[in-house]
């Protein structure tokens, strides 16, 4: 009998929002104890219980398994707090052959800048040296040299829309059965290069530089020419050492082709650097070209605040440009924000309501926008994922309201969620084939959402924590020079690490 370790801290940090992670949002959104793991037949967790079943003689072993909704940091007593519960899972759970951990790779604390590579550090300090420990990430993990000297194998997930949490896992469960039965010897090398973009021109499913070079790697992959391969967007909005992005191949004992096809992608993911950034719009521009120059329906994403990206959703710059511009377009709006939601509820349907909306919980952005409207429609804010990460699990929006002003219905919520499609405005009744304007905040599901019914597409350029582009943010701790604050950097610019010394 061979028995696997397997636990997780799963969520993505943003250094520029207010709203610290606390226990109560991972509550909220997801805890799993012990044998509670077992529930969980989808997403990363399914995906390694899954896999690791087909093999009679190996045995999961569950310590706990959390994960939240992207938002600040994580409070230092919230990730000491899950983290000394793993560790104490850990050393209870006596002997183990082996460690699967389930992390994203881009959280932090308020004074802990990677907790992957504490987490891996606290593992291997029970463990030891020898056992192996394999780590499954998002594709926007912030990889330090820490996580790849102490992990035996890094995985990140294959696809942007997120579609691949479970296979992920299993490719995880399945290397360390191969490991145990000494069919492969797995190393590892990371090559990185200073560059850091939002994710918009970062699709897996949609032509554009990303899509290339994970389409190369995983060639090389599916050839047989390495164990696995990660090409990975450095989460653009933590603010800590060691930023960059790159890729990762794990070999079969042969560090040297690892660091040879780690850097060539590596070198292409530099020399494309320009295809990142993205064709942005002010708000204003792109409500007037949508109403006036365009057929159809138009779908326009205020990216600066993606609550998938750590945004607390109060947000509220194009909302104000749309009760400015025509009032009577109808347009769909998503925004958190607390007490206008409680007011709106406490009226009650059918009743007219003046509002504060936005700038709630991070005023940085910019101030609340007045409205007067009449309440719609009222709910828990209860609904289910329909895929992604989450899939088959519940979203919590909280409390939540929709104030119809004009032809606007906006969207109150009392919590940020993470938008994999429509799930929030269909569980408030609003079918967005309804309207002319669809407002999303999202970089990228909104595509695969609303291709089959919009016509346009706008990026909007607009303040908050999650921009379309890095250069509208202030970094402290990154290094200089870096890809676009300096656009070109004389010399090597591929920083390798792993099992190779740099070339
Ligand atoms: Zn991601």
């Amino acid at each position: 009998m061979k028995r696997i370790a397997i636990a997780g801290i799963l969520t993505e940090c943003n250094d520029f929002t207010s709203a610290l992670i606390t226990e109560a949002d991972f509550e909220r959104v997801e805890l799993l104890r012990g044998d509670q793991m077992f529930e969980r037949t989808d997403g990363v967790v399914g995906g390694t219980l899954t896999e690791l079943a087909k093999h009679a003689e190996f045995v999961p072993v569950p310590l706990l398994f959390t994960s939240t909704i992207p938002g600040g940091a994580l409070t230092d007593q919230c990730y000491k707090t899950f983290h000394d519960e793993i560790i104490e899972r850990l050393k209870a759970a006596g002997s183990v052959d082996g460690v699967l951990l389930l992390l994203h790779g881009a959280a932090v604390s308020v004074s802990v800048a990677d907790i992957e590579g504490e987490l891996l550090e606290s593992a291997r300090k029970v463990v030891g040296s020898e056992i192996p420990i394999m780590v499954t990430l998002d594709l926007h993990a912030h990889i330090t040299e820490k996580m790849v000297t102490l992990s035996t194998a890094l995985f990140g997930w294959e696809t942007y829309p997120h579609m691949d949490s479970f296979t992920t896992g299993a490719r995880a469960a399945d290397l360390m059965v191969r490991t145990l039965n000494k069919e492969v010897n797995p190393v590892q090398v990371m090559a990185r290069v200073p560059v850091l973009t939002s994710a918009i021109n970062a699709s897996t499913e949609r032509p554009g530089p990303f899509f290339d070079l994970m389409k190369k790697a995983k060639k090389w992959e599916h050839e047989g020419k390495c164990l696995s391969s990660s090409v990975f967007l450095v989460h653009p909005y933590v603010d800590r050492p060691e930023m960059g992005s790159g890729a990762l191949f794990v070999t079969d004992n042969d560090p040297q082709s690892a660091a040879k096809m780690a850097r060539e992608i590596a070198q292409e993911y530099w020399d494309r650097r320009q295809e990142f950034e993205p064709e942005v719009w002010k708000a204003e521009a792109a409500i007037h070209d949508a109403i006036k120059n365009q057929t159809g329906r138009s779908v326009l994403t205020e990216v600066a605040d993606t609550c998938g990206g750590g945004s607390a959703g109060d947000c509220v710059a194009v909302l104000r440009a749309l009760l400015d511009i025509d009032v009577n377009t109808k347009a769909i709006y998503p925004v958190v924000s607390p007490n206008a939601a409680a007011i709106a509820i406490k009226a009650g349907v059918g009743s007219e309501v003046n509002l504060q909306v936005g700038a709630e919980v991070d005023k940085k952005w910019g101030a609340p926008v007045s409205i007067k409207g009449t309440v719609l429609n009222v709910s828990d804010g209860h609904f289910t994922y329909q895929g992604g990460v989450w899939d088959g699990a519940s979203g919590r929006m909280g409390a939540t309201a929709v104030v119809r002003v004009g032809g606007i219905d906006i969207v109150i919520a009392t919590f940020p969620t993470y938008e994999w499609r429509d799930e929030q405005y269909l569980s408030m009744g609003l079918n967005p084939s309804n309207y002319q304007l669809i407002v999303v905040k999202n970089p990228m599901n909104y595509f695969m959402t609303y291709s089959p019914i919009a016509n346009n597409f706008y990026v909007i350029d607009s303040p908050g924590p999650t921009p379309a582009t890095c250069k509208a943010l202030t970094y402290v701790q990154r290094e200089r020079p870096f890809f676009p604050f300096d656009s070109d950097i004389p010399g090597d610019t591929v920083k390798l690490y792993g099992a190779v010394n740099q070339n």
